[in-house]
């Protein structure tokens, strides 16, 4: 490890943490597109939309497939929905205004895949790119060069692999995730039992709460909600991961005290982070 690796803990988030301002409205707050979901994956966009307004962003919309309308508009009444495509997304415009969360649910039709690397080809602010969006990346090495500079990626061990490569242990897979980032200047968070978040710099942050409860699906999928709302909010892209990462992971510890390991539901994350927010306030 290098000198300036840390750990994160309530001293570093403490110092991350921008309390929210009384004299502000929405438009302080930023705009998040939760760009997920696709038929029969419509829940991986509600908990990301759900997770991305729990964590106060300022406006909220979730560009989906029609498929998932109705749904999404009685989940999560507080977004606005843009609708994109039938059963999967399709073509979709890119919004400079806002700060886009993309991956969660979104299926790898081929129409879709053609949309996203359109949309890569236009869009140029950093944005969150997990799940499907990895996926869909890994196809091909030349779509790598398409993600926007300061862009966080959120891969499991799995998509990492898909992404960069095997490995042979956490330790190669950290090295490589090192070189990755700084080839591409983006920041990787490598989701497992202990979180890592790879800066392009070369900086480690390793994360030490979260809890087994959080090994279902859907719990990724909140934290992409989560750092998208952040960086819209005006976090660093750095404060943003590691601001993110630590919220999500205390949520699921008070989850897991009042539910359990095994009955917590990714949905009671999300509810939960209204308390991880009282440590910080
Ligand atoms: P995903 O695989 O995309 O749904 O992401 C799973 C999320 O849950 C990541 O944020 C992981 O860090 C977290 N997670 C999964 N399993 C565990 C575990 N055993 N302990 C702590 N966190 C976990
Ligand atoms: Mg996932």
């Amino acid at each position: 490890t290098d000198a300036d690796d840390c750990v994160i803990d309530n001293t570093v988030v403490e110092r991350i943490f921008m309390p929210r301002e009384d004299f502000t409205h929405k438009g302080s707050f930023g705009k998040v597109v939760i760009t997920a979901g696709s038929y029969g994956k419509i829940g991986a966009a509600v908990l990301a939309t759900k997770s991305a307004l729990k964590t106060g962003a300022g406006l909220t919309f979730t560009l989906a497939p029609a498929c998932g309308y109705e749904i999404l508009q009685t989940l999560c009444p507080e977004a606005m929905f843009m609708e994109s495509g039938d059963r999967c997304l399709t073509h979709f415009e890119a919004d400079e205004d806002a700060v886009y969360g993309i991956g969660p649910g979104l299926g790898r039709e081929p129409q879709t895949v053609v949309a996203l690397i359109k949309f890569l080809k236009k869009y140029k602010k950093p944005l969150v790119l997990d799940a499907d969006a990895l996926n869909i990346l890994a196809e091909d090495e030349k779509n790598l060069r398409l993600i926007p500079e300061n862009s966080i990626l959120t891969p499991h061990p799995k998509e990492f692999e898909r992404l960069f490569g095997k490995t042979d242990n956490s330790f190669e897979r950290l090295e490589l995730a090192r070189k990755k980032a700084a080839e591409h200047k983006i920041y990787i968070v490598l989701k497992d039992h202990h979180t890592q978040i790879v800066s392009p710099d070369g900086t480690v942050f390793y994360n030490i709460n979260g809890n087994s409860g959080l090994a279902k699906g859907g719990s990724g999928d909140i934290l992409t909600g989560i750092i998208t709302s952040l960086l819209a909010q005006g976090y660093t892209e750095e404060h943003a991961a590691i601001l993110g990462i630590w919220l999500h992971g205390k949520a699921a510890d008070f989850a897991a005290e009042k539910y359990s390991k095994e009955s917590m539901l990714p949905t009671d994350v999300v509810d939960a982070l209204s308390h991880a927010f009282e440590e910080l306030n």
